[in-house]
């Protein structure tokens, strides 16, 4: 067998994981953190890892600090054999699947890591509290499975951007890479929460990506030409009860002003059935204007007003 087909280790619990790293050869390592329920958007983060790095350790944790009391947890969906034959044929070394137990052996954990008022608008705002719940355990898991390169999926665009902003904050020795979202053909994100949705769910949804698309493709006429664009296309479309359609500044997530040109957000939330949905694109506004994969290293950081 080669090192891509062989089974990856899979590790349960802190020494488990332990003895797994210890085994590893030689050279860098990175990490791929998941709920499970993979898909072809975190087999790209892999692949990416893959090719970047010696070893890759993919976590598979449904991590209830960052669930609210009316939120999905107990309906997520859990698929760790399918999960595994995704991780098999992408190369990864070792799993890491622990019960909330052994990430947090005392219960609750009275310390947290705080996302400050970045994690408090968008997301945060409709999902109080989950950004200290992702933060924490992001930290945590990256100390446990000491990782140097962390791979995270545009698709959680808020998500990402806290991450780098604890690692660098924080002075976390890794380096954060993100990956483009990965989309079906008819442009729907890819999302473990996409199984959640019925067949004519599924046609309301696209709203939502056709949405971002009409936005990016009137990125070159600047701020509100693009909100107007993306909201006309939600608005027909009232069985997607949008929570917020934003563009937004790539760092500081405040809403940009009509002069500005550069690299921005534009993201949507809303509910489509049972299911809450989010989606996102990077854009650059104004001249050549249109959508971007990711955000370049500096977005944002020297935009200034046209004069
Ligand atoms: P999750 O299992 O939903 O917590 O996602 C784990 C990682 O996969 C996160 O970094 C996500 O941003 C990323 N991810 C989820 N869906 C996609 C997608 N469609 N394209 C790219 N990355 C994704």
């Amino acid at each position: 067998m080669t090192t891509e087909t062989a089974t990856p280790v899979v590790a349960r619990t802190r020494d488990e994981l332990a003895e797994a790293r210890a085994a590893l050869t030689a050279g860098d390592v990175a990490v791929v953190m998941t709920m499970g329920a993979l898909h072809h958007g975190h087999a790209q983060l892999i692949k990416q890892a893959r090719a970047r790095a010696e070893h890759v350790i993919v976590t598979i944790f449904l991590n209830p600090l960052q669930f609210g009391p009316r939120e999905d947890l107990s309906r997520y969906p859990r698929t760790f054999d399918d999960d595994m034959e995704i991780c098999t044929r992408e190369g990864v070394d070792i799993v890491f699947a622990p019960t909330p137990d052994v990430v947090y052996p005392d219960g609750d954990p009275g310390v947290r890591i705080s996302a400050g008022p970045l994690g408090a608008v968008l997301e945060g705002q409709a999902r109080p509290g989950h950004f200290d719940g992702v933060l924490t355990v992001v930290g945590k898991l990256l100390h446990l499975t000491g990782a140097s390169s962390a791979y995270f999926g545009q698709k959680d665009a808020q998500q990402l951007l806290l991450i780098r902003r604890m690692v660098r904050d924080l002075d976390f020795p890794v380096d954060v890479v993100s990956v483009p979202t990965v989309r079906e053909e008819d442009g729907l994100a890819m999302s473990s929460r996409n199984t959640y949705l019925t067949a004519s769910d599924r046609e309301v949804a696209l709203c939502l990506s056709q949405a971002l698309k009409a936005g990016a493709d009137a990125a070159a006429e600047g701020p509100s030409a693009i909100r107007r664009a993306a909201r006309s296309v939600l608005v027909k479309e009232p069985l997607a009860l949008i929570d917020y359609l934003v563009l937004v500044h790539p760092t500081t997530l405040e809403d940009v002003p009509e002069w500005y040109r550069g690299e921005a957000l534009l993201a949507v939330a809303g509910r489509v059935g049972t299911t809450r949905l989010i989606d996102n694109m990077p854009v650059r506004v104004g001249p050549g204007g249109g959508a971007l994969q990711v955000f370049s290293e500096h977005a944002g950081r020297h935009e200034a007003p046209v004069e």
